[in-house]
């Protein structure tokens, strides 16, 4: 396939802290992947591992602290503001919670029309039309245009934000947790429609989520995130079936099987999450892996290729 994203060594540092007790916390570091049109690449992992940042700093919407992202070829990350703005049309992003992302005193249609206005794009005719259309595509009944969000149920609101994203034709959507907050049986709806929007118009997702078994549903290729760093990537069958990390062992133990052929037995993590702030030495995942050795607690594992999979993790090669 064709690279639409490329992103290498993006880190993000956040100063945290009052004036008098100011903090670094490197939120992300080392994340290079790729994402090539039409696919969907999964970003998996407990709550505050990087995710969100990462898909964020992806498209600038955070400033990395350093790295590269390449959109389309062209590095993002050295063009300036106005130029960005451009470049941002093609990228577009759904939120967790899209009642909180869409203003309640706006109807659906002030809201479908707004990334027209501020880019400047058509006329109120055409906006008009458009917005019909963007709510058919998402599956709403376009008579609905005058209503205002709170008339919406979750998943419809969430069609909202999935009409609102495709508003100016994107290449890429950054998805944070687009279904989490979504009743389980209207899940599905919504990720059969992101897929079908998908094939239509050979959209690219970066998927961010931390549940296994929706990212295993839309994702071609998965990211284990792990206290900012991405400990695994592969495929999505590879990663499933044979995962090489204890990390992603420990969480696809704890999702129920249905289907597996390899049935793993649960894994239960010691400890909780260590501090972003103070990230353990060696591999970070050393005082919760079942299966650290000594030289675990001193020295960083490199990321290596294994199979089609590449994972940071001292047991391989
Ligand atoms: Fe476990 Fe060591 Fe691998 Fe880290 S490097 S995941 S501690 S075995
Ligand atoms: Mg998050």
């Amino acid at each position: 396939g064709t690279p639409l994203l490329e992103v290498k060594d993006l880190q993000k540092v956040f100063t945290v802290g009052s004036m008098m007790n100011k903090k670094n916390v490197q939120a992300i570091r080392n994340i290079s992947f790729t994402i090539y049109e039409g696919e969907t690449l999964g970003l998996v992992g407990e709550s505050g591992c990087g995710k969100s940042t990462t898909g964020r700093a992806a498209i600038r919407l955070i400033e990395p602290t350093s790295g590269t992202v390449k959109f389309m070829g062209q590095d993002i990350t050295k063009v300036k503001e106005q130029q960005l703005r451009k470049i941002r049309r093609d990228m577009q992003m759904i939120f967790q919670d899209p009642y909180a992302s869409l203003n309640p005193r706006m109807t659906i249609e002030k809201i479908l029309m707004e990334p027209y206005k501020l880019q400047n794009l058509y006329s109120s005719q055409e906006r008009e039309e458009r917005v019909i259309s963007l709510m058919q595509e998402v599956g709403l009944r376009p008579e609905y245009r005058r209503r205002y969000p709170h008339e919406f149920s979750g998943g419809q609101r969430q069609r909202i934000g999935i009409a609102r994203a495709l508003a100016l034709n994107p290449k890429l959507i950054i998805a944070d947790e687009p279904v989490s907050a979504l009743d389980v049986s209207v899940q599905a709806q919504v990720l059969n429609l992101m897929m079908d929007l998908q094939d239509k118009y050979k959209l690219s997702y970066l998927f961010i989520s931390h549940d296994l078994s929706v990212v295993k549903y839309i994702c071609h290729r998965i990211g284990v995130m792990y206290l900012g760093e991405i400990v695994e990537m592969g495929g999505r069958d590879d990663l499933y079936n044979n995962p090489l990390h204890p990390y992603t062992q420990s969480l696809l133990s704890s999702i129920p099987t249905v289907d597996q052929d390899v049935r793993l037995e649960r894994i239960i993590l010691s400890g909780d999450v260590p501090s972003p702030a103070a990230p353990p030495s060696g591999c970070s995942f050393h005082p919760r892996c079942p299966s650290c050795m000594e030289i675990c607690k001193t020295v960083k594992p490199e990321t290596i290729q294994v199979g089609q999979q590449v994972v940071a993790c001292h047991l391989y090669p």
